[in-house]
């Protein structure tokens, strides 16, 4: 931690911020430049992060020297990690395709779709049961009967299958199904679901909030992971934007610069992003080339009839020409579409 002093700054006054940090059991090294004075604090940082020090007679800026998550940061893990989902592992070389309808709507969609996606080459299924929704009066969801008609069709396609749980009163019904739990945009920084997901043996699909800067994004991330769950994947889903002619705004910058921070692997969600079918396949493409570990796509066989976000789903054969596409630049970039394992 540097401390940075006010011009002006008083003999007593610097005194007074020395006392002050060596009585907390840290070490305080004066630095006097011609205009500033600095003071380089040495010790635990994390432990220094909760003192209210700006609020010292004296005190301009208080400076962390480390990032404030610490098992989610590439600093305190430099190797990426893989995160196993039910045998498709993601990240460190290896590509999640994860692809299906934003909402299960009954047994029948879900077997049409997955077996386009499963054809086209996804590897892990998505399906809402458990919709949170901006009005109250929009299809909900399934609920338990779309855990049951996901899981099945999973099984029967032989993919992993990922969906979101929106209340931590439901981590425990949903783990029961779902190979992965997806916490959504709405739900970044729900504390008490974060906590709760960090407590289960499933990895965790941690979309970025519509708000959130990276940093907030990581700090989601290190709740989870500081309950003890690490098998964590970031999906970058767009933020909200000025400009209607998109859902969102799709932050691909923010690829790179979260890998940067994070040794957890990074996926995009085109869909949600830009909410436009004619857009996913080139935002897509810019996702993989900027080092996502991943693409998410939501795809559906009857987009003008299904029950949430149709008007952005890419059907199943616009999804198959998008992962050629996908295939061949993963190729280029060395990466490896892993297909999901046969279970007997
Ligand atoms: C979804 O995946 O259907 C969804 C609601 O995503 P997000 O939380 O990114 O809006
Ligand atoms: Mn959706």
């Amino acid at each position: 931690m540097i401390i940075v002093l006010k011009q002006g700054v008083t003999d007593e006054q610097i005194q007074h911020v020395i006392d002050h940090v060596e009585g907390l059991g840290f070490q305080a090294h004066l630095s006097r430049g011609t205009y500033r004075t600095i003071i380089g604090v040495i010790g635990d940082e994390e432990r220094l992060r909760s003192e209210p020090l700006s609020a010292i007679p004296g005190v301009a800026s208080v400076i962390p020297v480390l990032p404030p998550f610490k098992l989610v940061s590439r600093e305190a893990h430099p190797e990426e990690t893989v995160v196993d989902v039910s045998g498709v592992p993601v990240g460190g070389g290896y590509l999640a395709m994860v692809a299906g309808p934003c909402a299960v709507e009954s047994l029948d969609q879900m077997r049409r779709i997955a077996e386009g996606v499963k054809e086209a080459g996804a590897n892990i299924l998505r399906g809402g049961a458990y919709k949170p929704r901006t009005s109250p009066y929009s299809f909900q969801g399934l609920g338990k009967e779309g855990l049951e008609i996901l899981r099945q069709v999973g099984d029967e396609f032989g993919m992993p299958v990922v969906t979101e749980v929106t209340d931590p009163r439901l981590v425990e019904e949903v783990s029961q199904y779902a190979d992965m739990l997806q916490v959504g945009a709405r739900n970044m920084q729900n504390f008490v679901l974060l906590k709760e997901v960090g407590q289960v043996d499933h990895p965790v699909l941690l979309k970025r909030g519509m708000s959130a800067t990276v940093n907030d994004w990581l700090m989601s991330a290190e709740y989870i992971a500081s309950k003890g769950n690490s098998r964590i994947v970031l999906c970058e889903r767009g933020v909200r934007g000025f400009d209607p002619a998109m859902r969102n705004l799709y932050d691909v910058a923010a690829v790179p610069a979260a890998k940067l921070l994070t040794h957890l692997p990074v996926i995009v969600d085109p869909s949600h992003a830009t909410g436009r079918p004619d857009l996913i396949p080139p935002c897509a493409m810019a996702g993989l080339a900027a080092g996502a570990d991943g693409v998410h796509v939501e795809v559906h066989d009857q987009p003008e009839s299904a029950k949430s976000d149709g008007a952005q789903a890419l059907r199943p054969h616009e999804y198959r020409e998008l992962m050629r596409r996908l295939e061949s630049l993963a190729a280029l970039l060395h990466k490896q579409i892993p297909r999901p394992v046969e279970r007997a």
